[in-house]
């Protein structure tokens, strides 16, 4: 992407580049420490709650991915950058609304977590024929049924009614480590659990598991899409 007109030359001086080539450096390092290579590895830069212009500048620092958890800003930036090239990520807590306006921009939708949300990317008589989006199926590894995604005893249900859409593809489970515990032993959990949806569909073998603090303890369990913010992008400003 170097030279390429249309992005900003990046300001050296805000230590935006820096902290890119440090975690991308601590990913190859746990890559390396678990026998696996980094081609395995899809980086998403979490950018919610920071301008396009910041999503600019890290386009321009050669970041294909971006993560994105709040509908009304992922789509004002996704239209605004258009001319870049993303994938777009969606990580956030969707309601079916919602879910039928992110299919237009979003390429991959991580947080599906229930059959309604599920079902809002089916096709319906008034859009037959919607694009087609990766999806994956977000798993609640905490006891608290109040944090995002499904129980784990409820996978396989959402895993087929995934399928049956016919406009999802899935990739694979995703989820978040709980404050409490270890990441690894919850990221060990999510491993069976992939393990089983992938008896259901063979093709879905991503994992996207792993943040700033434990995105080590994630590659280490398998994971293939770490999702990482603060750590490339600095403090988040507070939630608009
Ligand atoms: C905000 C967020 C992240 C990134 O968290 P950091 O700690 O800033 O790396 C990852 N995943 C989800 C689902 C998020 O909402």
């Amino acid at each position: 992407m170097a030279g390429d007109p249309r992005l900003p030359s990046v300001d050296q001086s805000d230590g935006l580049e820096a902290r890119l080539a440090s975690v991308r450096g601590s990913v190859a390092d746990a890559a390396r420490a678990a026998g696996r290579s980094v081609d395995e590895l899809t980086l998403v830069v979490v950018t919610k709650y920071h301008p396009a212009s910041l999503v600019r500048e890290l386009a321009a620092l050669g970041v294909t991915d971006v993560g994105e958890n709040r509908h009304q800003e992922a789509q004002a930036k996704a239209a605004e950058l258009a001319d870049l090239g993303l994938t777009w990520h969606f990580i956030g807590q969707l309601q079916s609304k919602k879910a039928r306006q992110a299919r237009r921009y979003a390429d991959v939708v991580q947080s599906l977590d229930r059959a309604s949300v599920v079902d809002a990317f089916a096709p319906t008589e008034a859009e037959p024929d919607p694009r087609v989006l990766d999806g994956f199926v977000q798993v609640n590894l905490t006891d608290d049924p109040g944090r995002g995604g499904v129980a784990p005893e409820g996978v396989d249900a959402l895993v087929e009614r995934v399928l049956a859409t016919g406009t999802l593809r899935l990739r694979g489970v995703m989820a978040v480590a709980p404050l409490d515990g270890e990441p690894r032993a919850a990221f060990a959990r999510l491993r069976a659990i992939s393990d089983r949806v992938r008896s259901i569909e063979p093709g879905a073998t991503d994992i996207s598991a792993g943040m700033s603090g434990d995105h080590a303890e994630a590659v280490a369990e398998g994971a293939t899409h770490l999702r990482i913010g603060t750590a490339i992008t600095g403090k988040r400003p507070d939630a608009p």
